[in-house]
Parts: C-alpha cells; sequence; structure tokens
C-alpha cells in the first residue's frame, strides 16, 4: 500500500515522455510503474493523461522577508509560487532587513520565515564587501549559493568591484561554492543614467538606453574571465540578451562550471511593453527587442541555462506610481525595479515555449528542474522524477486555457506585468514531497510544510 499514487500521467523526463503510474511513499518516489499497474494507495490521483513534470524550481525569487513584509513575504510568496507550480524556490539574500550576511542573520531568517513555507525553499547567502570573513559559515549553513551586485543596487546591499570580486571568489572556490552575479557594468550604466538625466530623456525610452546590451555583456565577460582565473563556479543570474547568452555558452564548452539563468519575463515580454504600458514592466536589466526574445529561447532548448526563473521583486502600488520609502517618484528613473512573477512564470514558460513555439516539454524538465538542481547541489532530492528523489511534481493540463487576473494573485500586492495575459497550458497540480499543495488554481496545503533545503550529499 503506497501513500499516494499518480495514474494516467505523461512522465516528462530530461530526455524523453513516458506513458506510467508513479508510487510515493514517505514523501519519495518509490516505483515508476507501466500505466497498466495501478497499485493501491491511501490517495490516487487520476491524472487524466496530463503531463507530470518534475517539480519546477525557482532559482531566483526576492521574497522580502523578513523587513520588507508589505511588498512581500514567505506565506503569500511561497503561496503564489505554488498556485503557479514552482514546488522549490531559491530565496535572495538582499530587500531583506537585516540582509542575509551572516550566520547569525542566517538563524534569525529561518526561526522567522520556516513557519509559513508552502513550498521547500533554499537560501542564497549574501555577498558584499564586508562579508568576505562569513562567506564559508553562510555556506556551512546551508546557503545554495552567495549572491553579489557587479551593477547598482540599493544602499544597504553594496556591489562589488572586480577587485573584490576576485578576492571573493578566490575565497568560495576553496569551499566550492557558486557565486551569482547580477551582471550589468557599474560605471556603464551610472554614466548613461546621467548621461539621459542630463538630456532631459527621463521618459521610458531613456530608461531602456541608461541600461544597454554593453553594460550587461561588459559585466558578463568580466564574471566569466574571473571565474576561469580563480577556477570559482559562478552562476550569472537573469540573463536577458541571447548575445549574453552566447558567451556563457562558449564558457561552458570550454569546460568552466559557469552557470545561468533566465527569466520568465525576457522569454514573454519586449521593450515595447515598458514603452508602452511603463512601470509594472521596469526591470533590470531591462526587456529587450522582440527578435532577441525569440533568439533567447534557443538557449533554453540548449541547456545553457540552468533555471527559468521568476526574479520575483514585488512593491507597493505606490513604489511604482507616486513613492518610495518617502521619497517622491519624479520620472522613470525613481520607479521602482522588479516584476512580481512568481505565480505565472511556468504556465507562461509552458504557453510560449511548448504551445507557441512547439518546443519539448521535456526542455522545461530540463531548464526549470533537473539543471538548476544541479547547478545548486540539490539534484538528487529534487529535479528528476527517478526512484529516490523527493516525491514535487507540477501537474500541466496543456489544454486548459486561462487568463492572469489580479485578484487571483496570492501575493501581498495584487499586481503584476502579467496581469491581463492569456494563454493555454496551466499547473492544475502543485506536489510537494507526495503532498498536494495546489490544485487547480487553489491553495490546499499546510502553512509550514515547506522544508529548507541544503546541498545533496556528495553532490
Ligand atoms: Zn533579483
Amino acid at each position: 500500500m503506497y501513500d499516494l499514487v499518480l495514474k494516467n500521467g505523461k512522465i516528462v523526463l530530461s530526455d524523453a515522455v513516458l506513458e506510467g503510474t508513479i508510487a510515493v511513499n514517505d514523501g519519495k518516489i518509490v516505483a515508476i510503474l507501466d500505466s497498466d499497474i495501478v497499485p493501491e494507495a491511501h490517495q490516487s490521483i487520476d491524472v487524466k493523461g496530463n503531463y507530470i513534470f518534475p517539480g519546477a524550481i525557482d532559482t531566483h525569487a526576492h521574497l522580502n522577508d523578513p523587513g520588507y513584509e508589505w511588498r512581500e513575504d514567505y506565506e503569500h510568496g511561497t503561496a503564489a509560487a505554488a498556485v503557479g507550480g514552482y514546488t522549490t524556490v531559491i530565496d535572495m539574500p538582499l530587500q531583506n532587513e537585516p540582509a542575509l550576511t551572516t550566520a547569525a542573520i542566517f538563524d534569525k531568517k529561518i526561526a522567522k520565515v520556516s513557519p509559513n513555507a508552502y513550498i521547500d525553499y533554499c537560501f542564497w547567502g549574501g555577498l558584499v564587501p564586508d562579508n568576505f570573513e562569513h562567506l564559508a559559515d553562510l555556506d556551512q549553513k546551508g546557503c545554495v549559493a552567495l549572491k553579489s551586485f557587479i551593477g547598482p543596487v540599493s544602499p544597504d546591499y553594496a556591489s562589488l568591484n572586480y577587485g573584490q570580486t576576485f578576492e571573493a571568489m578566490e575565497r568560495i572556490q576553496k569551499f566550492g561554492g557558486r557565486a551569482g552575479f547580477h551582471c550589468e557594468d557599474f560605471s556603464t550604466i551610472k554614466w548613461q543614467e546621467q548621461r539621459m538625466k542630463n538630456a532631459g530623456r527621463l521618459d521610458w525610452q531613456g530608461f531602456l538606453d541608461s541600461r544597454p546590451l554593453i553594460a550587461e555583456m561588459l559585466a558578463t565577460v568580466d564574471i566569466i574571465e574571473i571565474a576561469k582565473a580563480t577556477g570559482c563556479k559562478a552562476h550569472i543570474c537573469h540573463v536577458s540578451h541571447p548575445d549574453v547568452a552566447q558567451r556563457i555558452k562558449e564558457a561552458q564548452q570550454q569546460g568552466y562550471d559557469i552557470t545561468a539563468e533566465t527569466c520568465a519575463h525576457y522569454l514573454c515580454f519586449s521593450e515595447q511593453d515598458v514603452i508602452e504600458k511603463g512601470p509594472l514592466f521596469k526591470c533590470a536589466p531591462p526587456l529587450r527587442s522582440k527578435s532577441d526574445v525569440d533568439r533567447l529561447w534557443d538557449y533554453v532548448v540548449d541547456g545553457t541555462f540552468s533555471g527559468i526563473a521568476s526574479d520575483h521583486s514585488p512593491c507597493s502600488y505606490e513604489e511604482k506610481h507616486s513613492e518610495i520609502l518617502g521619497q517622491k517618484i519624479n520620472n522613470v528613473f525613481d520607479v521602482w525595479g522588479g516584476i512580481s512573477g512568481i505565480q505565472s512564470c511556468v504556465q507562461v514558460a509552458f504557453y510560449e515555449g511548448c504551445v507557441k513555439r512547439g518546443i519539448s516539454p521535456t526542455v522545461l524538465a530540463n531548464s526549470m528542474a533537473k539543471l538548476p538542481a544541479k547547478a545548486f547541489g540539490i539534484y538528487g532530492q529534487k529535479g528528476d522524477i527517478r526512484v529516490g528523489f523527493d516525491a514535487d511534481f507540477t501537474i500541466i493540463d496543456p489544454n486548459k486555457e486561462w487568463e492572469i487576473k489580479a485578484e487571483d494573485l496570492q501575493y501581498v500586492n495584487k499586481m503584476s506585468a502579467y496581469v491581463g495575459l492569456k494563454g493555454k497550458g496551466l499547473p492544475v497540480y502543485t506536489i510537494v514531497r507526495g503532498q498536494v499543495i495546489a490544485e487547480n488554481g487553489k491553495l490546499v496545503g499546510l502553512k509550514g510544510s515547506g522544508k529548507f533545503i541544503t546541498k545533496t550529499q556528495g553532490e
């Protein structure tokens, strides 16, 4: 007698789609059986021919907890992730108060958030100029990677220069960690921003021109070179442009352990959306052209990307439209930068990739589960549908049509660039370690059932 059986499903692996039955005990996959075998179980779900994906992993989200719960918190952020089909989220260390830069802060953060998570979660540790002595401790505590900024960021989370990056990567290499980077060149952006302001170009085209491709390219290429020089594992966050992806691919082909992610918004929206619709579409790096969106998909298909992330970066309504922390918004440069998307990315990736572009579902099993699990050292627990792995599944009905509506969002602030988008192919079950957490757009799991995940031994 099993705890749970999933029958009549199309099981999506990274290289094949199989018809079969999945049996689960104690939260783990214990058998994958022929589809005509349906053993007894306490709970049996007829998947009705829909796709059973390995649970999707969001490699990059800002849940803002502790410290900025009025933007988002663990309860709402992980509920949204669950309804949207993610089963594990890797949460960022900044937009936390305090930012996660020491082991003592780690202890406080996990105590605060763990009672409220609906899905499993990992932490990115912080990497800032003054916490190099704490990096090994953060790794020991279970942070799966360490996050730094090359481009400008908020005053409470300083960016690294390349000298500091070199030292940090030398240190991180020693304990086998992975350093992740927001790659946009600091001086290029600062100069371009000033240039736009001096020219009175305070409109959305001015914003786009302040963050040109060259800024993302310069920082990415430099990080690749520092990774090569130090032998440190690197991860390039939220790649927005196919030319940047190509440079990463070339480094991967040379044998360097440099992983990268893109985000769902770079795979569906374009700079035209920024110009026409403004604040909700402001993010960094910015959205690119429509032809860049199409070419970026090529790097999802070929496995350059270990993750289609949300970069969920929520804020209040006022921070997009009127004021931020008491500062009035005067022009596009003052508007909060970030897209709320954690609830929409899986369905958008499925629709844009598998429905519109005819990409095999195996590509998403790879890019949203297997490769991210490997990049962040949690493969073996997460990332695949294999005996012994956690029973995490994202079950998608490929024919179900959808429209994203604000009132259906689980966020603290129910607004998103994705509102109004329509498509086909929707997560109908989100299952974490054998427990159904979301079903048909409704949250059915227990708050606090999400578990903190650390790197798999031996991975
Ligand atoms: Zn981010």
